[in-house]
């Protein structure tokens, strides 16, 4: 196993060089479709809001907003000013924007909205809940077996086309 994808793919490829390309094409629509219905059924057998490598960044950023000081001079229920170690960060719940801008690129809740969220949602079910809420749903579990439901089509042998 390796993280380059080209070097995964010809892994997976590599008795099969040899043999025509619509083989190929087909044994490649084959594999595809095996691993996304093993990661279907793997996704959704957790019984998680957010899909693991969602789930284990937002379990981090919520551990790490222990340490962080959170005010809202305003008095309003949407801006807030997270203090850290140093760094100020505004945090804007309403434009779902924050000063170190991780939040407004991946709209994933980072360590100073999840302390934004805490303060305004207390630490019950509310902020569970607002954590979900503030981030994007291409996280979560429901978004990701929605976008693989749909079956990778094998083409078939070429004295089975249709061709007008
Ligand atoms: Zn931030």
């Amino acid at each position: 196993m390796t993280t380059n994808i080209a070097e995964s793919l010809n892994l997976m490829l590599t008795d099969e060089r040899e043999y025509p390309v619509s083989y190929l094409f087909n044994l490649i629509a084959r594999k595809f479709g095996q691993k996304f219905r093993e990661r279907h059924v793997f996704v959704d057998s957790t019984n998680n809001k957010f899909v693991p490598c969602a789930k284990n960044i937002l379990r981090d950023n919520k551990s790490m907003n222990d340490s962080l000081y959170v005010t809202n001079a305003n008095g309003g229920l949407n801006r807030f000013t997270v203090f850290d170690n140093g760094v100020t960060a505004k945090v804007n719940l309403l434009d779902r924007s924050c000063f170190c801008r991780k939040y407004d690129l991946v709209k994933m809740s980072c360590k100073h909205v999840m302390a934004a969220l805490r303060a305004k949602y207390g630490d019950g079910e509310g902020y569970g809940n607002s954590i979900c809420l503030y981030s994007s749903s291409i996280y979560k579990v429901e978004t990701y077996l929605l976008t693989y439901f749909e079956v990778v089509n094998v083409v078939p042998p070429e004295f089975e086309w249709t061709v007008p």
